[in-house]
C-alpha cells in the first residue's frame, strides 16, 4: 500500500481533509503532540493505536486537559460524562476502522461516541491510522471491520457478559447480542472549505501496523 499513500492523500485533500504522511508511530507521536496547543482540552476515542504510539500516555502527563472515559477508576457516571464532553473539545483525536483509497474514513461504533466527535463538535480532529487499515474500497472496508477490527475489539472488552460470538469464534454473524459493537456505521466521504465552515479533520497515516 505505501506507493499508494501520495495519491490516497492528494485524494483526501480534495475532498477537504487535511492529510499527512509519517514513517512511524514515533514520528506520528511527536507530529500529533506538535497539533495540540499546550492547555487544549482533548476528547479520545478509544483506540489501541492511540495507546501504542503513546499519545494515551503523553496527553495524561502533558498540560492538557486530557478527557480520557477509559482511565482506570472512573466510574461509569463519569465515563459517560466525559464521553459527552468530548464533543465540544478543542482536539478530539482517534484512530479509525478502515481508509479507503478513495478517501472515505470507515468506521463502525457501538454507542457512537467516537464517531458522534469525529462529525461535529470539536475544533480540530486528529485522525491516526496505520497502514494496515489502508483498503481498496468501501466493500473492502466493511469486511475488514467485520472480519477483524470488530471481533479483537470485542475481545479486548473483557466486561462483555455475554461476549458477542464474533469474541469466541473469530466470525461475524450479524448478531442480535446485548454487546454487538456493529451499530453506527459512519462514512465520512468530504469536508466543507468555505468561509463559514473550515474544515477540521486531520488524518495522519502512519507507514506501519498499528491498532486493530
Ligand atoms: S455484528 Fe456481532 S458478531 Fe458481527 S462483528 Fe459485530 S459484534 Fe461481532
Amino acid at each position: 500500500m505505501k506507493q499508494e499513500i501520495p495519491s490516497l492523500i492528494e485524494t483526501l485533500n480534495q475532498n477537504n481533509i487535511s492529510a499527512l504522511y509519517v514513517e512511524n508511530g514515533k514520528q506520528a507521536l511527536k507530529k500529533v503532540l506538535s497539533m495540540i496547543p499546550e492547555g487544549s482540552i482533548v476528547g479520545f476515542g478509544d483506540s489501541v493505536t492511540l495507546r501504542q504510539i503513546g499519545l494515551v500516555d503523553a496527553l495524561e502527563k502533558g498540560n492538557y486537559t486530557f478527557l480520557n472515559p477509559w482511565q482506570s477508576g472512573v466510574s461509569a457516571e463519569d465515563n459517560m460524562r466525559l464521553k459527552k464532553r468530548a464533543l465540544t473539545s478543542d482536539v478530539f483525536v482517534t484512530g479509525t476502522n478502515a481508509l479507503t483509497l478513495d478517501g472515505k474514513i470507515v468506521n463502525v461504533d457501538a454507542l457512537g461516541n467516537r464517531v458522534a466527535a469525529m462529525l461535529f463538535g470539536p475544533d480540530q480532529v486528529l485522525i491516526i491510522v496505520g497502514i494496515n487499515k489502508i483498503v481498496k474500497s468501501l466493500e473492502e472496508a466493511l469486511e475488514r471491520i467485520r472480519t477483524t477490527a470488530a471481533p479483537l475489539n470485542v475481545k479486548r472488552h473483557t466486561h462483555f457478559d455475554p461476549m458477542p460470538p464474533c469474541g469466541e469464534t473469530g466470525e461475524c454473524i450479524d448478531c442480535s447480542s446485548p454487546w454487538r459493537i456493529c451499530n453506527k456505521t459512519v462514512i465520512i466521504e468530504r469536508q466543507f472549505d468555505n468561509d463559514t465552515y473550515k474544515p477540521v479533520i486531520t488524518v495522519i497515516i502512519v507507514g506501519e501496523e498499528l491498532g486493530l
